[in-house]
């Protein structure tokens, strides 16, 4: 099912694109995760909407190297690519099999990373905070003083990611949710499915006692 291509949470956009890409969201110059790229139209269009050229991303940061998070990354031209130093090998080889290419019947496309991050830093604004267990490289980004969490495929509003893909870790996972637990935010914007808009942290708690 396809939802609303756009929406606005605040001075976030989330770009819904389709059940197998990635949300995309813009932050000013910034995106976070960019789909598949089997869609291109559709993230035209939203681009359109939002009165954002193609040109004016400065910077992609991707949650981690999968292929319905980055397969999009190559059509900001004008932006640079910033991912976990964990994750940044398997984008820069397109391995296929770390990416994950082969589950969307896709084809990983070899691209440079200019930005190679590790736990604590700080990127446009957001700290990264390196929650390894979906892949080594995964990350989740913090906006420290808005409170709001942009989770990857680490954690979702009705679950947690899954670890049975190449890198996967459940142990690393349980202790990267737990890290998650103690992070102050009230907002969860996750790679796939609905945002928590408010109350995230509780709401999470819940589910995962549930
Ligand atoms: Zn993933």
């Amino acid at each position: 099912m396809v939802g609303e291509l756009v929406r606005k949470i605040g001075e976030i956009a989330m770009i819904d694109l389709s059940g197998l890409d990635s949300n995309v969201y813009l932050l000013g110059d910034t995106v976070i995760d960019t789909g598949t790229g089997f869609n291109f139209v559709r993230l035209y269009d939203a681009l359109k909407q939002l009165k954002v050229n193609l040109n004016d991303i400065k910077l992609v940061i991707n949650t981690h190297c999968h292929f319905d998070h980055t397969g999009g990354d190559g059509y900001f031209l004008k932006a640079k690519i910033a991912i976990h130093e964990n994750d940044a090998k398997a984008v820069e080889d397109g391995d296929d099999e770390l990416v994950n290419a082969g589950f969307f019947d896709g084809k990983a496309k070899p691209r440079k990373v200019d930005i190679r991050l590790k736990d604590g830093d700080e990127i446009s604004g957001l700290r990264v905070i390196h929650t390894p267990g979906h892949t080594p490289g995964s990350i989740c980004l913090l906006d420290e003083k808005k409170k709001i969490l942009f989770s990857g495929d680490t954690i979702f509003a009705d679950g947690v990611g899954r670890t049975d893909r190449p890198g996967g870790n459940e142990k690393d996972l349980e202790e990267s949710i737990n890290k998650i637990m103690e992070l102050d935010f009230d907002v969860l914007m996750p790679g796939h499915g609905e945002p928590i808009i408010k109350n995230a942290k509780k709401e999470l708690d819940a589910m995962l006692k549930g």
